[in-house]
């Protein structure tokens, strides 16, 4: 059997070509990859050849959001057996640099990150039929657990990162600007932390009508009521936590004028340099806080996808075959249309 792998060799260059497939080693395991998400920097290495600075200068494989099946196991291995469903963190820190030292290996200097373009060689996504990893990097979930959800573990993890740079959230009233995958994700997690409202807005219908399936109380589209936040603002503002997922200016702006003093603002999407309205920010005391990827919340965010904390189905909007990649990556470009975009490999 081939190992089909999606790999970018530029610009708008995707082939589907054959990866090399070792056996598992000891500690290993090999896992027939089941479903693979779609997420912004795939989409920016596919359209921009790039992220920033980071730009892609030979082939790579494609995919950091994916789950399957375990189909070999080395020696030593234990926990993991044949069939398994299992999503792969894709984080690898060193275990030896400052920050690693810290206990912040989110921030490692030499991380290691599947389907990343960072380091010269790129590390090899996993959008492709089997990838071989360390057994300790795969989440187990139970065996009727569907692996296109098992495959959102690492969006999910993101956004618990993200809610973990806030206070407590129960009872709070949450605003969530953007509500592409990781925005509907952050407002199912302030729901499931007990948030006693969660707003959420962006210019499409379509991510919104998503976005309340995934547990948002309300839903703005900005584009057509571009005066409906306006009550959120009233005396020097209302809503507690603003998790920001869209980069966007404008939606910058109206979580900084809608958060009351002392509020805070966890900037989840990422741009380069931005203009803020630093006059309101500093005048009420918002705490800009950032967050970045995601630690030990991988296997927090597999287990609540396991037990049902949280339901990513309403999140999954498209599923293509491999061949079919070209048409995935449009797709999920379409946020008219698309949320989360998954390619279904045979695991
Ligand atoms: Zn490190």
């Amino acid at each position: 059997m081939t190992n089909r792998a999606i790999t970018l060799h530029g610009r708008h260059d995707l082939r589907l070509e054959t990866a090399p497939d070792p056996a598992p080693g000891p500690g290993e395991v090999r896992v027939a990859v089941s479903h693979g998400g779609i997420c912004g920097s795939d989409l920016h290495y596919w359209a921009d050849g790039g992220i920033g600075t980071i730009r892609v200068r030979e082939p790579i494989i494609l995919g950091h959001e994916f789950a399957g099946r375990v189909e070999s196991v080395g020696d030593g291995v234990e926990g993991l057996a044949l069939g398994d469903v299992v999503a792969v963190n894709p984080s690898q820190p060193c275990g030896s640099c400052r920050f690693c030292d810290e206990g912040l290996a989110h921030h490692c200097l030499n991380m290691r990150f599947t389907g990343s373009a960072m380091f010269l060689p790129h590390e090899q996504g996993g959008f492709r039929d089997r990838i071989t990893v360390a057994a300790h990097r795969c989440a187990q979930f139970s065996p009727d657990t569907d692996p296109a959800h098992a495959a959102c573990a690492e969006p999910l993890a993101v956004c618990l990162h993200a809610a973990a740079q806030a206070s407590d959230l129960a009872g709070k009233r949450v605003l969530v600007t953007g509500a592409g995958p990781i925005g509907a994700l952050c407002a199912a997690v302030a729901r499931a932390r007990g948030a006693a409202e969660v707003i959420v807005t962006d210019v499409q219908d379509a991510t919104l009508a998503v976005a309340s399936r995934m547990g948002a109380t309300r839903t703005v589209n900005v584009a057509r009521e571009p005066s409906a936040l306006d009550a959120e603002a009233e005396e020097k503002g209302r809503i507690d936590v603003a998790f920001e997922c869209s980069a966007a200016v404008p939606a910058i702006e109206t979580a900084i004028r809608c958060l009351r003093p002392r509020g805070q603002l966890v900037q989840v999407g990422v741009a380069g340099t931005t203009p803020l309205p630093l006059n309101m920010l500093v005048a009420k005391e918002i705490a800009f806080l950032g967050t970045h990827r995601f630690g030990p919340e991988f296997v927090e965010a597999a287990r609540m996808i396991d037990d049902g904390t949280i339901d990513v189905a309403p999140i999954l909007t498209h599923e293509f075959a491999p061949e079919d990649c070209e048409a995935a990556f449009v797709t999920a470009q379409d946020r008219a249309r698309a949320v989360k975009v998954h390619i279904r490999f045979g695991g």
